[in-house]
């Protein structure tokens, strides 16, 4: 991933660079993503998935390795697929968020 540059904005205000999420399970299915301030340790959540997202995100890797190797007709279908995956990750993300911090 992309290193990230984040503030504890929640906290002590302290700026530092993100290079990886941490994970941690929560149950037999959900992961929680996330990173913490270096500073104090104030932790901020990226995001949640769970089996079926990480079946989607595996799938959309392989979509990636794929358009490096097709023409334009064929990447403009992949484009199409790439748009619906993200889409449903990103509903399965909101729902599982959504679940996991109102319980
Ligand atoms: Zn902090």
């Amino acid at each position: 991933m992309e290193v990230l540059y984040a503030k504890c904005n929640k906290s002590c205000g302290y700026k530092f660079y993100v290079q990886y999420f941490k994970k941690e399970r929560l149950n037999h299915t959900i992961e929680k993503n996330y990173f913490s301030c270096p500073n104090c340790g104030r932790e901020y959540v990226c995001y949640y998935t769970d089996d079926n997202i990480r079946k989607l995100q595996g799938e959309l890797r392989k979509l990636y390795l794929e358009m490096k190797n097709v023409n334009s007709f064929q990447f403009d279908k992949l484009k199409k697929i790439e748009s619906t995956l993200k889409q449903s990750i990103c509903n399965s993300m909101a729902e599982i968020k959504n679940m996991v911090e109102s319980s």
